[in-house]
Parts: C-alpha cells; structure tokens; sequence
C-alpha cells in the first residue's frame, strides 16, 4: 500500500464522518492525518508502530489504523461507515469539487444519490436555481462527473463522439486506410473503447506521432488512451489487401463474421460492399451487425433517418424546467426545419420540476394559441408530460386531460419498484384514455441509473391494446425504450416516436442519438409517428 493510498483512506474516512455528522474534533484528526501522511517520504508500509508514532501528528489512535491498513488492506472504521452509506454517495463525495455539504443538500433537496442522477439533473438544469449552487458550479459538476463516468472505463457514445472523429482526423494523416470500428461504429449506446481499424504493417509511425498516452503495441492492435481524457483506444491492424476483411471482422458479431468468412474464399483486396456480395447477403450496415440472426435477413429495410423526423416532440420550456421560453423554442425549432413541435412541460406533481398547475397550463394552451396564429407553416401542439402517480393514475382532472393534443405519460417518482409493481403501474396508465404515449418507460440512466425493472413484453402488449405509442427517448442518458425491444413492438403494431426530452435549444438535437438506436431496432418512418407530418401524428394517437 503506497502512502498515497494510506492517506486517501482517512480522507475517506474524514468525508464520510462529516458526512453523518459525527464529532468534529474526530473529523478533524483525520483529515489532519491525510495531510501528515500524504507528506511522508519514507515508505509508511515499511514502519513499527514506534515509527509510526513517532511521525509529527501521529498519535496511538492513527498509528494503529495504518498499521492496520497496511495488515489486511483495510480499515475496520472506514469499512463500518461504507456499509451503510450507499455506494453512489460515496461515489458522488469522491468527486472533486462536491464536498460533503453540497452532497448532503443534494440528497435531501433533489434525493440525488449517484454521480448519473446529479449528472441528469445538471443536464436539466436543476442546479441552477439551488441555493449555494448556480449555473457556474453546475457546470462544474458536469465536467467532473462526466470525466468520472470516463474513468470508470464506459462511455456512452455521444460523450465520446467528439473524441472519435478528432482521432480518425489524426489517423487519416498517418495511414492511407484508417475507419472507426467496433462497439462505436455499431451506434452501441454504451462502449469500452473506441475502436478503429488501419491498413498497416507496422505500427511506427503511429508510436513515433504520440497520439496516445500509455500507447502499448501489442501486435495485431495498437492500444492506448485519448490524451485529453483517458479514453481507451483500440486500433487494429489491417495487413495490406486486407482492410475489408479486418474492418467487417471488428465490427461484427463473431458469428456474422464465421458465417461470412465461411462463405468467402479469399478477403484479398475485397472491400466490405464486395464481401457481403461474395457471400450472397444483403450489405448489412454496421449498426445492425450484432444483431442475433440478422445475416438470415433476405432484404434490409430502409432504416430510419434524422431527415425524416418532421416533428420535435417531447420538449420543456420555462414553464416548467427548461431554459428558453415557449416562443424561443418554438421559434428554434422551426428554424430547424421541423413542421410542429409537441410542447410538453411537466404536470402539477414535479415540484422539483416546476409542473403546471391547472391555471398555468390554461395560460399555456392560451399562448400557443396566439404562437400558433403567427405561424403558416408549422404548429405547436398541446402536450404535457404527465407523471404517473404511485397508483398509476395521471396527474389532473379529466377535464384538463381532455384539453391537450397528446399526453405523454412518465415516471418520474418512487423509482424504487419490484418488476410486478413497476409493470402494473405503467400498464395502469396505458389503460387511461387520454395517455397517448409512454414515455422513457423504465426511467434508466445509461451507466448511472438502472431504472425500476419492468416486464416489457407486458408494456408492449398494454401499449398494443390500447393503441398508446411508446417514445424512445433520445436524450443519451436514457435511450429507453431499450433498441431491444423495438423489433417486439413493431411486431405487435406499437407505434414509435423518437423524442429528444429537450430542455434546451440544443437539447433538440439529441434526436440523433434516437434516431441511431432506433435503427438498430430496424425502425422505418412507417412506424415512426413523429415523421408524419402533424396532422397524421395527431391520427396515429386517435383511439
Ligand atoms: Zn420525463
Ligand atoms: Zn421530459
């Protein structure tokens, strides 16, 4: 155990007796200790406990406990407060620049308890409003949690997509053949690495331009992590002739890749659109390619694009929690090229959101009203985003429900449900007769938050019966509906709209990262509602 290691545990163990308030003259030995020990030169590891002692600041108490430490690896204080702190609190006080007071606030104003649930609600702009908190330290936040997400070795796509293009800018300078592969070239939401592969002999060149940190040539690939945030980084060598072959192979299941290599003789100068024809298969694109069975597919369909979105839909203005006004917004997203924009602010129960009450929402209808008579070519319809109570109920009166265009209802409260509960309460709200649309059924956040666990089969078949659409959220923390269970719904006639959840302008564009698992789910425009225009938008949701 080195003396940094050592002295990070009675941080730790400071932290988190500040954190349940224990007696401050303990807390602050300790945290003393962290200071003292960090500053030792000689190995602590190697110390009596007389040497110990006799270290300036260093008393019986502590000497023992690195002793300790040193022993068995562990600490049987610090040990005691972890077990009964949750794992994501204890998370959330590792990240710089949080503290035991703003982790302590953010528990019992916003019940936040792990580094993705304060990362979401920075996105939502929760923060800016805290007393103590601002715009500014939301800021920071963000940037410190995402790189703690980097560092836990996950990505989710879009927090590495600047990354990987930069890089194949970089590569493309180096080698004549160089494309990105693997998990990031398949759209996975989720990924260890960015991979590529390049047409090489030797990986010299690429050592010689430094583009990596801790570069490792280990034959077939060169590894390494992105210089400016530790991302990892596979690139694959592709021997000369063969760039087809090793591309095909780092971005295919296993067993697409020995069905095709079954099939073909010799990968020798073939590009990928030559191979998949050799082996007598439809070109299958790369987001489909560890698709189970998708090699028996005789015909790919024509998958979903981000140009056939015709409506933004699922969308918060400052009524509620988002950061523009309804005109700025709406505005924006006109400009965008979109024909309508299905505003949906939160209902009364999201406090925390700012929901609507019945008289906001009537000023609301009445402002799109008058938004809407400026417009010739484009048209705000009456959403809202209603929560689904604990007993799966909707969030106002019939007589209100009856007034809006379309409601999408979420859970966005008591997360913590056994699958039965989970699923009754959603099919619940599907039997309403004014929710037009489930939105992100399981309330996960990718790599943060799993989500209440829900039988989708049994969602899909409610959603089916009761002709409710289901959303796929495209905000990249969520991608719920799961691309997974796409095929399912089609099947049974469930049709999808990809929303982007914005709360900003730019949040709008998150609609690509939708659009991306929607494909992978082999989504087409015939099933996706949002890309009808808005009038057969409003007839896809008539019951
Ligand atoms: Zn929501
Ligand atoms: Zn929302």
């Amino acid at each position: 155990m080195t003396n940094k290691e050592i002295a990070n545990a009675f941080a730790q163990l400071a932290e988190l007796m500040e954190f349940y308030e224990e007696e401050s003259y303990k807390i602050r030995s300790y945290s003393n200790a962290y200071r003292v020990l960090r500053a030792v030169d000689q190995p602590l590891s190697g110390m009596s406990l007389n040497e110990l002692k006799a270290i300036n600041g260093v008393g019986d108490a502590i000497a023992n406990k690195i002793l300790e430490l040193v022993q068995n690896g562990r600490m049987r204080l610090l040990d005691s407060y972890l077990e009964k702190t949750p794992a994501g609190i204890v998370a959330l006080l590792g990240i710089k620049g949080m503290g035991v007071k703003k982790v302590q606030q953010l528990w019992k104003d916003l019940s936040i308890e792990s580094p993705g649930e304060l990362l979401y609600a920075c996105n939502e702009n929760r923060l800016s409003e805290l007393k103590g908190f601002g715009l500014k330290t939301q800021q920071n936040l963000k940037e410190q949690i995402e790189y703690y997400f980097q560092s836990l070795e996950k990505y989710r796509w879009a927090s590495v997509e600047k990354e990987a293009d930069d890089l194949l800018d970089d590569l493309s300078d180096l080698f004549e053949k160089v494309s990105l592969s693997g998990a990031f070239k398949q759209l996975n939401p989720v990924l260890e690495a960015i991979d590529f592969v390049a047409e090489t002999d030797d990986f010299t060149k690429l050592a010689e331009a430094a583009i990596l940190n801790e570069a490792v040539d280990k034959g077939s690939s060169f590894e390494g992590r992105c210089k400016n945030s530790g991302v990892k980084i596979k690139i694959h060598k592709a021997e000369k002739g063969f760039f087809g072959e090793k591309l095909l192979q780092n971005s295919s299941s296993e067993q697409l890749f020995n069905i095709i290599k079954g099939k073909v003789s010799n990968f020798k100068d073939l590009d990928e659109k030559a191979i998949f024809e050799q082996a007598g298969l439809a070109f299958i694109p790369y987001e489909l390619r560890d698709m189970p069975g998708i090699e028996k597919m005789t015909q790919i369909p024509d998958l979903i694009k981000l140009s056939d979105i015709k409506g933004v839909i699922h969308a918060h203005s400052d009524y509620s929690d988002g950061q523009t006004t309804l005109k700025v917004l709406a505005d924006y997203v006109r400009s965008c090229g979109f024909s309508y924009l299905g505003i949906t602010d939160h209902s009364q129960s999201a406090f925390y959101a700012n929901g609507l009450k019945t008289d906001r929402v009537l000023k609301q209808w009445e402002e799109i009203e008058i938004l809407n008579k400026g417009f010739d070519d484009f048209i705000i319809l009456k959403g809202i985003e209603s929560d689904i109570k604990n007993d799966g109920e909707l969030d106002y009166e019939d007589e209100i429900l009856k007034g809006f265009d379309f409601i999408i209802a979420s859970i966005h409260s008591n997360l913590k449900m056994p699958e039965e509960k989970a699923t009754a309460r959603l099919i619940k709200a599907i039997e309403n007769p004014y929710t037009s649309m489930l939105g992100h059924p399981t309330g996960r956040l990718l790599l943060a938050r799993q989500g209440y666990p829900i039988d989708h089969k049994k969602v899909i078949d409610a959603c089916a019966a009761n002709k409710v659409a289901i959303e796929i959220n495209a905000n990249p923390l969520r991608l719920d509906l799961d691309y997974n269970f796409l095929p399912y719904a089609i099947e049974k006639g469930v049709k999808i709209s990809i929303n982007p959840d914005a709360h900003s302008k730019e949040g709008v564009h998150d609609l690509r990262y939708g659009v991306q698992v929607a494909r992978k789910g082999l989504l087409t425009v015939e099933n996706c509602i949002n890309s009808f225009d808005a009038a057969e938008f409003l007839e896809a949701l008539k019951k």
